[in-house]
């Protein structure tokens, strides 16, 4: 039996941090998912001056900042503040929930759905858009329940996630359109006890009206990229998407804008050769990137076992195309979609789940029996 963790039903913001087993976690928003060499570098000091130098990403392409102390928070605000990171209230933080194609330049889109957000209801606080549309559609399996993307003729489509096909919109007409979906959601009784996603309001048979609604279906969808280099730059990934501050300021002083990513990765925007910079994982093959893994402990209070080092040390046994995910409790925070293999801990050890989310069932082994569980020899 895996413990039953427990749900907070939103994500953290830089106004409304989380607290963790180290602290503060202060999540910051980038807009439209970029951040200027001066703004990597600023929030690489911050996060030496206010927090414990620690930085993630986020699977919404967000930077989040860890062992932020009560004392130090308010400065850490300022600090962003300065570098145009922070909202001017809590209201329009939790709103502005947008994930970006790192691959698109859409700036002016991401900006105009951003104003056109003042307009939209209370949302529940995981609830977000998507704006995939590059030439190619990159973010299939990212969240988003509202979704601007690449549609099949070419033009651009808004779609509710869960739906096969969308309307087709033009660039200035899609952010008013989204928020309308936004409205719509709320109205249609998405929102049930301050939570719901758009899937499972369109699971329960519940359409949007048709003039949100229309028969495109999005352009094909690109599997999720490895590191290397793309005509857009160069990908750069971190295991577990953790790095220290140094990484980002080394990152910063390359002088490229950083794409976010919903992959915990980074674009170099421009960038012709991939950088050597220490902590950077750019080998598409590196065994770090076949596992996933959350917190654990000690940082994360509802942790029931360390996880990151288990994954690491097991990572070379998992199969080059195979996905090992390690979760410290059943809530799945690092993956919560299901996995080839995942491993949650337990009081007693760790439940061994194929092809299932964390929260699954499975037979629970001892740690020191999990490297023949991979290699299948005794
Ligand atoms: S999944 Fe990991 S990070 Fe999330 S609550 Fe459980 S132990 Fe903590």
């Amino acid at each position: 039996m895996t413990a039953a963790p427990l749900i907070q039903g939103w994500c953290p913001g830089a106004l409304r941090p989380m607290a963790s087993g180290d602290g503060l976690v202060v999540r910051v928003r980038p807009h439209a998912g970029r951040l200027s060499p001066a703004q990597a570098a600023g929030i690489a000091a911050a996060a030496r001056l206010h927090g414990n130098g620690l930085i993630d990403l986020s699977a919404r392409g967000n930077v989040q900042l860890r062992g932020v102390r009560p004392d130090t928070h308010a400065p850490l605000i300022a600090d962003l503040s300065a570098l145009g990171l922070i909202d001017r209230d809590l209201a329009g933080e939790t709103r502005r929930n947008i994930t970006v194609s790192p691959f698109a330049q859409a700036d002016a889109l991401a900006l105009a759905l951003e104003d056109a957000l003042a307009a939209a209801p209370d949302l529940p606080g995981k609830f977000g858009f998507a704006l995939d549309v590059a030439a190619s559609r990159w973010l299939d399996a990212a969240p988003g329940d509202v979704r601007i993307e690449r549609g099949a003729s070419g033009g651009l489509i808004l779609r509710a996630d869960g739906l096969p096909t969308g309307r087709p919109v033009t660039l200035a007409e899609a952010p008013a359109l989204a928020v309308d979906m936004a409205h719509w959601f709320v109205a249609a009784g998405g929102v049930i006890q301050g939570r719901g996603r758009m899937a499972a309001l369109v699971a329960r048979g519940v359409r949007p009206p048709e003039s949100l609604t229309g028969a495109e279906p999005p352009a094909p969808a690109l599997p999720r990229p490895g590191p290397g280099l793309f005509a857009e730059g160069a990908l750069v990934a971190l295991a577990f998407g953790q790095m220290q501050a140094a990484t980002l300021e080394a990152l910063a002083a390359t002088c490229h804008d950083l794409r976010l990513t919903p992959w915990r990765m980074l674009l170099l925007e421009g960038a012709v050769a991939l950088p050597t910079i220490a902590g950077l994982i750019t080998d598409p093959q590196d065994p770090a990137l076949r596992v996933i893994a959350c917190t654990g402990a000690p940082a994360c209070p509802q942790a029931l076992a360390a996880t990151r080092s288990l994954a690491l040390q097991l990572a070379p046994l998992v199969p080059q195309d195979g996905t090992l995910h390690v979760s410290g409790c059943a809530k799945g925070c690092a993956h919560p979609a299901p996995a080839p293999l995942t491993l949650t801990a337990t009081a007693t050890g760790f439940a061994v789940i194929r092809n299932g989310r964390a929260s699954a069932p499975g037979p629970v082994i001892a740690p020191a029996d999990l490297p023949t569980l991979l290699t299948g020899t005794p």
